[in-house]
């Protein structure tokens, strides 16, 4: 199984080294674009897209694209939908310059554990995931975050205060200061869930009646 998946990562790389697209590389070898994009993962293989090729794709489809995603439909699911490579997708957004209804969600000026939400930074260049620029409140460092660690907790400070914070994000409740090793520590203390927790702590909300505090 490794072995096959070794030798197909290695077809996908000669032919990338050779010039062809994401595109022509599937049609040669037969398999899909997502086990293209498996391997490419897995193994850092590098696909130089067809830049011509995918601007002109792109720019069939910026009609289509921008009615899609002004319908509300997210990258991904427009990506299926369409059947089209992330990189003409998001040629088709840069070039067309659509906006996504889904940027509607602020949460500039909110806290998610250590950061403070500035401003929307933009979309991961794949995937189609938001970010938001942040900064750290353990030494200032300003970096753009995906929405979803931000909001379930995954992501709680920069790398070098994550590392400073050996054990990861811990608890404390403000009224009695008992301290907890981990969210969900905290969570099953109360009897709640976890993601409930973290968003009411980030809401600045009481739980049991006292303000909570992440650090
Ligand atoms: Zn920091």
């Amino acid at each position: 199984m490794a072995n096959q998946l070794t030798e197909r990562a290695s077809q996908v790389n000669e032919l990338a080294a050779y010039g062809l697209s994401e595109a022509q590389i599937a049609l040669q070898l037969g398999i899909s674009r997502q086990r293209i994009n498996q391997l490419k993962q897995r193994y850092g293989i590098k696909i130089k897209p067809a830049e011509s090729q995918v601007e002109a794709e792109a720019k069939r489809l910026i009609p289509e694209i921008r009615r899609l995603m002004e319908s509300g439909l997210s990258q991904p699911k427009v990506r299926d939908k369409l059947n089209i490579s992330w990189g003409v997708l998001k040629k088709a957004i840069e070039i067309g310059n659509i906006k996504p209804l889904r940027h509607s969600e602020d949460l500039a000026g909110k806290t998610f554990g250590l950061w403070t939400v500035l401003k929307f930074h933009g979309c991961t260049p794949y995937g189609g995931e938001y970010e938001w620029l942040c900064r750290c409140g353990g030494c200032g460092e300003e970096k753009p975050v995906r929405r979803a660690n931000l909001t379930r907790g995954l992501s709680t400070r920069c790398k070098k205060c994550a590392a400073k914070a050996r054990g990861g994000t811990k608890v404390r409740r403000v009224d009695t200061g008992e301290e907890f090793v981990s969210i969900e520590a905290a969570a099953r203390q109360v009897g709640i869930s976890r993601a409930t927790l973290y968003r009411r702590i980030c809401d600045g909300k009481t739980i049991v009646g006292t303000r909570w505090e992440v650090f």
